[in-house]
């Protein structure tokens, strides 16, 4: 067979196609192209309407109304619309889909099973982005179907370098994931917000409080990434004995911080299983 992965060092070469135009598929072609590997001129989006398509002709990329000219068009193929409507999509172009194709879903609760029932025969594999992927800070896990083999999984990581942390794990960690990663970052736009009216409440005024709680999140993450110690050690030399910290530490354990953001995750998680 002709999968994408035979083409390597041929990455600059491969066609790569979007079935959808929405902010996902932005965020991960953005990814892909700032990689530098793949030409603009090798990628084509496809949606029914024209409203996002102007952002991505901005970055050199083919737009049509076509999902089957995307297919005919790419190797990859990432099938990047609302989750009820792959069904729809798939049963549309299956009939345009050769053994050169290898799909990629981002679709929420569309299980490989689901996929690989609709895409017989071919490599599939199941992607969960989030949505710091359009500033190239996501955190991207994916699964391999049966018929995608480590080799397309290495592409596809390659492939999404740009888009921020990669990881491959079994197809039981992606509601996980939606849970910690994709929900994840609404927890911490909550906790941003009280963070700044913190601020608010002594005295800081609200616009200045909340481009300090950005960066102090955003310093606190590259830290966290960067030095790769245990978050307990580095909120230990963060803590002088009897100093501020350590008081506002307190105040978080009496309010339950840790308990309701692991309660978080397991909810968000719990809720996307019911969802797929
Ligand atoms: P979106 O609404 O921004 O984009 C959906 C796109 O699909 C639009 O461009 C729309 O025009 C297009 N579309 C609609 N019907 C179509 C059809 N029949 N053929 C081709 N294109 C069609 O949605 P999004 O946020 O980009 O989400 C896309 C997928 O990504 C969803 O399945 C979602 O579960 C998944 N996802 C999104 C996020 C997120 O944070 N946004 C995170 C993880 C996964």
């Amino acid at each position: 067979t002709k999968s994408p992965c035979k083409m390597e060092p041929g990455v600059q070469d491969m066609k790569i196609g979007f079935i959808g135009a929405g902010n996902m598929a932005f965020g991960l072609a953005q990814g892909i192209l700032r990689a530098g590997e793949v030409k603009p001129e090798n990628v084509i989006v496809s949606a029914p309407s024209s409203n996002n398509f102007g952002r991505f002709q901005d970055m050199g990329v083919a737009v049509t109304h076509s999902n089957m000219e995307v297919v005919t068009a790419s190797q990859l193929v990432f099938l990047a619309v609302k989750p009820h409507l792959i069904r729809t999509v798939l049963n549309e172009i299956v009939q345009h889909v050769t053994h050169k194709h290898t799909f990629v879903s981002v679709a929420a609760g569309v299980t490989l099973e689901t996929l690989e029932n609709l895409l017989p025969g071919l490599p599939v594999l199941r992607l969960m982005p989030n949505l710091p992927c359009v500033v190239q800070e996501g955190a991207l896990l994916f699964s391999r179907g049966s018929l995608a083999r480590p080799e397309e999984g290495t592409l596809l990581r390659g492939l999404l370098s740009s888009c921020g942390l990669v990881e491959e794990g079994p197809e039981s960690w992606i509601d996980a994931h939606t849970g910690m990663s994709g929900s994840g970052v609404a927890f911490v736009y909550l906790f941003a917000e009280a963070l700044a009216e913190g601020g608010v409440k002594m005295g800081i005024p609200s616009v200045i409080a909340h481009r300090i709680a950005a960066q102090t999140i955003l310093g606190a993450g590259r830290m966290l990434r960067e030095y790769g110690k245990h978050p307990a050690q580095l909120r230990a030399e963060v803590c002088t004995p009897g100093g501020t910290t350590i008081f506002g530490l307190h105040e978080l354990e009496r309010g339950g911080l840790r308990a309701a953001t692991m309660g978080a995750v397991e909810a968000a998680t719990e809720r996307a299983r019911d969802l797929s």
